[in-house]
């Protein structure tokens, strides 16, 4: 059965919530089409050892304007980050041991080195083509790293210092890392803590459902889209399930490893379509441990392939037990389950931990992001993304994956999503659609 809509937002991550709230409070009539059982996307704030628990993004900032804005007009506030009295970090074969800020000393120098040229290649971080990039869009991390003359207690220091944020650099471009550090005036411990402090009092999940409780949108859980198609007059989306629905607008509001399971008329820009095919590399995963005891604040870092746990911080205590939040760079090197395998990755650097329990969701294997946190391959941060986020017509498209500024987070997402809200208000207003 056809109905008819101002708008079909695809997609109830932030991206697609934002939008579907900054649509629906202006008066039009919105349809917001959910793959999941569940909104949030990417976010999650689910249960585990009996109590809330972040499955995924957390931390927030307010240095990030669109995040800042949303949790004021929701009334949310963050929580005051744990001090950290011990890093153990591993570099050049052995585990060093230091408080924070000798941790931080040994890091600030080779990190400022890496990212040098931030505020060069992105003067104006919000326009990611102000300049000609091209020099080092198309570099590598791992060409990064090479050319930047670290020897190799440096190198494990960088290399453990992004491990949270990456997966293969090999894979990855250095690009995204330039735009984010000069977002931060280039202070990359400026961008570190935006995107890894101050989690949200009371769970993220406050800030999701705000926006869409707040969009009036009829919302469609487990209903995914298989198409979107523009023929001029209106859109059709049709769910996998074969339903098709018109409306005058679509904002279309997926990861980008999703996006290749949806056949767009027309088809998106070619730079967008060989990003959508060469996919991103992110899969990596986050899992909580719960260890015995109260364990004095820890957090450790190991370069990628080095331990299957790149990062490990002391979140809380619990029930005397101390709760653990773990980034793991490749999914596939840990079985979240193995309570051994994962008590054996922390043994390393605390040498008496005591595993009892874990937590995590598979963010790869999940059918509706096949992929964690976006970080670009080489050369897609200011073609591919920047071109998807440009396209005009009735369909148009947001998301962290293709954000500029705030790529990978949660403000990404807000950006984008907004962005596209305004762009379809705009023609929906002057009667042109
Ligand atoms: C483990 C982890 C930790 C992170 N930590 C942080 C952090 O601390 N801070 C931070 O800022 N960011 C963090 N991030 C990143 C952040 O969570 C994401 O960048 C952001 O939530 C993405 O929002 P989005 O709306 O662009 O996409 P998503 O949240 O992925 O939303 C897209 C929606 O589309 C739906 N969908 C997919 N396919 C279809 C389909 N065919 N039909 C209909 N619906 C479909 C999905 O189910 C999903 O709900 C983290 C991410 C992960 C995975």
């Amino acid at each position: 059965m056809a109905s008819s809509y101002d708008v079909v937002v695809i997609g109830a991550g932030f991206a697609g919530a934002i939008a579907a709230r900054d649509l629906g409070t202006r008066g039009y009539s919105v349809l917001l089409l959910e793959g999941r059982d569940r909104v949030g996307g990417r976010t999650y704030t689910g249960e585990a050892f009996g109590r809330p628990i972040e499955f995924g993004g957390t931390y927030l900032h307010w240095t990030s304007p669109n995040v800042w804005r949303e949790l004021q007009h929701y009334g949310l506030k963050l929580d005051f980050p744990h001090h950290i009295d011990t890093v153990h970090w591993l570099a050049d074969g052995r585990v060093h041991h230091g408080s924070a800020e000798e941790f931080g000393q040994a890091a600030a120098s080779v990190m400022a080195r890496v990212a040098a040229d931030a505020r060069q290649w992105f003067p104006a971080p919000f326009e990611v083509n102000a300049v000609d990039t091209s020099p080092i869009e198309q570099q590598t991390m791992a060409q990064r790293f090479d050319s930047s003359g670290l020897s190799r207690y440096e190198r494990d220091v960088v290399e453990g210092v992004l491990a949270s944020l990456s997966h293969s650099y090999d894979e990855q471009g250095v690009a995204q890392l330039l735009l984010l550090v000069a977002a931060y005036c280039g202070d990359w411990a400026g961008y570190f803590e935006s995107i890894g402090s101050w989690p949200v009092e009371g769970g993220i999940k406050q800030l999701y459902d705000g926006l869409i409780c707040e969009s009036g949108a009829e919302v469609r859980l487990s209903t995914p889209v298989a198409a979107v198609q523009d023929n001029g007059i209106s859109v059709t989306v049709t769910t996998r399930a074969g339903e098709r629905i018109d409306a005058r607008t679509a904002v279309v509001a997926l990861p980008l490893n999703t996006l290749g399971d949806i056949a767009f008329t027309p088809d998106v820009p070619l730079a967008s379509r060989t990003m959508i095919d060469q996919k991103n590399p992110v899969l990596a995963s986050k899992i909580w441990v719960r260890a015995k005891g109260e364990i004095e604040p820890f957090q450790t870092v190991a370069p990628i392939g080095q331990n299957p746990i790149n990062v490990a911080r002391f979140d809380s205590y619990h029930d005397g037990d101390t709760l653990i939040m773990c980034l793991c760079s490749d999914a596939s090197a840990i079985d979240a389950d193995d309570h051994e395998g994962v008590q054996r990755a922390l043994r390393v650097f605390v040498p008496d931990i005591e595993v009892v329990d874990t937590a995590s969701h598979n963010w790869g294997a999940d059918e509706f992001s096949k992929g964690g946190w976006i970080w670009h391959r080489p050369g897609n941060l200011t073609g591919g993304a920047a071109q998807l986020r440009a396209v005009s017509g009735r369909v148009r498209f947001a998301g962290s994956d293709i954000a500029g500024l705030g790529a990978g987070g949660v403000e990404g997402a807000l950006e984008t999503g907004a962005a596209a809200a305004r762009e379809v208000a705009g023609v929906l207003a002057d009667g042109s659609y």
